[in-house]
């Protein structure tokens, strides 16, 4: 078969590389005790958005946006797939419950560590006095403040004895010729596990959206932000910028609170509350406010943009 253009005219491509990225390339950045993520490998860059952007766009197209105001009005009109043309290898260091959170992200392709094949990692990550969460009351799946020090001591102590006791019997185990396969399945989930995790830009996006945000476990958003604030900042900045824009610090109102927020912004408050009955998020006689979560996170987004809440008042 012959080829359609030689060597020789065929056109001389550079490969797309990353400065600032390519500084931090193998450096492990610490998470929680004895974590860590760090970069093995990336393909593309802000450019390599664009220029997917453009060849989507069709060969005729003139460059009428600037390469910032492209990926912006990408993001935020959810023109997705020119992010996939960004891949990013991380080598990561996770305790085994937060990788079971992380591990749901599915849209990433994942080579972790064997316990059957090898020694379990002879890590496991551990909490401070001062670092007992409470269990929070208006959130099932949430943390709400600290347990006193001095209670905490006690538990980190207690978590201490636990971690060794059974690291000692996963040890034993093993001199007895027990399978890995076998012996570990009395580690705790404290225990680090490491993978290889690779995702494109826009499905770690996504990812980022969920697990940097307040409602994610804290350990887990410890990650996330050490991936979107000392790693994809450096990456693809302007996507990251329009991803902060757009997305994770966007505030996105459905057509009833849209229509609440138009009442209360006209000093009409009396039709903010008839419109807040009518679409259930109120009790029609007001007496008895139950909870209703859509009209909470309604009531958080008002606070947040000073407005007044007009069934409170
Ligand atoms: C705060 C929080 C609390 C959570 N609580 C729970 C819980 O209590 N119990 C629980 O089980 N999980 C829970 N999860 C996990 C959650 O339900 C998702 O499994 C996880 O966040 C991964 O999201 P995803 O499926 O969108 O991501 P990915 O798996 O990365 O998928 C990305 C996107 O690809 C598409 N996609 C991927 N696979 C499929 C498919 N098979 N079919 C169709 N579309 C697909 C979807 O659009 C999806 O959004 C929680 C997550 C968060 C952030």
């Amino acid at each position: 078969m012959q080829a359609t253009e030689s060597t020789s005219t065929a056109e001389k491509l550079e490969r797309l590389r990353v400065a600032s990225l390519d500084e931090i390339l193998g450096v492990p950045f610490k998470v929680l005790d004895d974590g860590f993520v760090r970069v093995i490998d990336y393909m593309g860059s802000d450019e390599s958005i664009v220029q997917a952007a453009r060849v989507s766009y069709g060969k005729g197209t003139k460059k009428v946006h600037e390469d910032r105001g492209l990926i912006r009005y990408l993001m935020r009109h959810w023109h997705t797939t020119p992010f996939e043309m960004c891949e990013l290898k991380l080598h990561v260091r996770v305790p085994m419950d937060c990788w079971r959170q992380w591990i749901r992200h599915r849209m990433a392709n994942v080579n972790e560590y064997s316990t059957r094949y090898s020694v379990a990692i002879d890590a496991t990550q551990t909490t401070a006095p001062d670092e007992w969460r409470l269990q929070a009351q208006g959130n099932r799946q949430g943390s709400a403040g600290f347990l006193d020090p001095e209670t905490g001591g006690r538990l980190t102590d207690e978590e201490r004895r636990l971690q060794e006791e059974s690291r000692r019997i996963y040890e034993e185990r093993l001199a007895k010729g027990v399978a890995r396969e076998q012996a570990r399945k009395d580690l705790p989930l404290s225990t680090y596990t490491e993978a290889y995790w690779k995702i494109d830009l826009h499905n770690l996006f996504h990812f980022l959206h969920l697990r940097m945000d307040d409602h994610a476990q804290y350990e887990i958003r410890k990650y996330s932000e050490v991936i979107g604030y000392d790693i994809v900042s450096k990456w693809c900045p302007i996507a990251w910028q329009a991803f902060l824009d757009y997305r994770f610090k966007a505030k996105s109102f459905s057509s009833i609170e849209f229509e609440i927020v138009k009442h209360i912004a006209a000093g009409n408050p009396d039709a903010a509350i008839s419109t807040a009955i009518s679409l259930g998020l109120l009790p029609a006689d007001r007496k008895e406010l139950k909870r209703n979560r859509e009209r909470e996170e309604l009531e958080e987004k008002l606070e947040q943009m000073n407005l007044p809440i007009p069934w409170r008042t």
